[in-house]
């Protein structure tokens, strides 16, 4: 799960940051507001972590604009705020939490689990395990059995195939899993993915060189059938 934490004050942040990748969850920056709108607009995140007083433009303005285009990404506002009249703004305004400062880290991680719990249950895509052909893939355990065995899945791996997975029968281009997996600002070569997409030949195809299930569609990138 990808977080965006949008925090101008250093100390703040680290701590954060680092509470966060604790509890495995993967953490980009954005320490003004316009830097947090580009971000917003250029990757992909689960979930933005947004103070209210920013540099350059206020998390409010922050909120709003991210509004007009995506009305389903969880927002938590951290406000040193502890207002009704702040707080009411800020739902009104399209967050689905509000935290005042200070707070412990403990109830921001708390009220951070509920509210992917409650995305991804509310997900029609939200797959736990998918069979195809001799394989089940575990979304849940990242484990899957295959005609080889039980195997342990990479993150990416995993990303990978649940995203081909909910395109069944579609193309998807290389940038699109770059732009869903990676998200666009860390940005590592389409080679990359052909590199992950070999490995994953290698644990569900009964024949990685005549692929059955992750099919290549020349010029343009790939299918899933199955
Ligand atoms: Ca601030």
């Amino acid at each position: 799960m990808r977080i965006l934490l949008v925090e101008d004050e250093q100390h703040l942040h680290k701590l954060i940051k680092m509470n966060l990748e604790l509890e495995g969850f993967e953490v980009d920056r954005a320490v003004n507001g316009q830097a947090a709108i580009d971000k917003i607009r250029a990757a992909h995140y689960d979930l933005i972590i947004l103070d209210l007083m920013l540099p350059k433009i206020n998390g409010m303005e922050v909120l709003s604009n991210l509004r007009l285009t995506n009305d389903t990404l969880p927002v938590i506002i951290i406000s040193a705020k502890d207002t009704s009249s702040a707080r009411i703004t800020g739902l009104k305004e399209g967050a689905d939490d509000y935290l005042t400062k200070p707070f412990e880290i403990e109830e921001l991680v708390l009220r951070i689990n509920k509210l992917l719990t409650r995305k991804t249950t509310s997900d029609p895509n939200h797959l736990t395990t998918y069979t195809f052909g001799p394989n089940t893939i575990n979304f849940s355990t990242y484990q899957a059995t295959t005609q080889a065995g039980t195997i342990d899945l990479k993150q990416k791996e995993l990303q990978i195939m649940k995203y081909l997975i909910s395109k069944n029968n579609e193309v998807v281009s290389r940038q699109d899993i770059l732009k869903q997996v990676w998200g666009y600002d860390v940005f590592p070569s389409t080679r990359t993915i052909d590199n992950f997409i070999a490995a994953l030949r290698k644990y569900f195809e009964a024949d990685p060189k005549r692929p059955s299930y992750i099919i290549s569609v020349r010029g343009v990138g790939y299918k899933f059938v199955g």
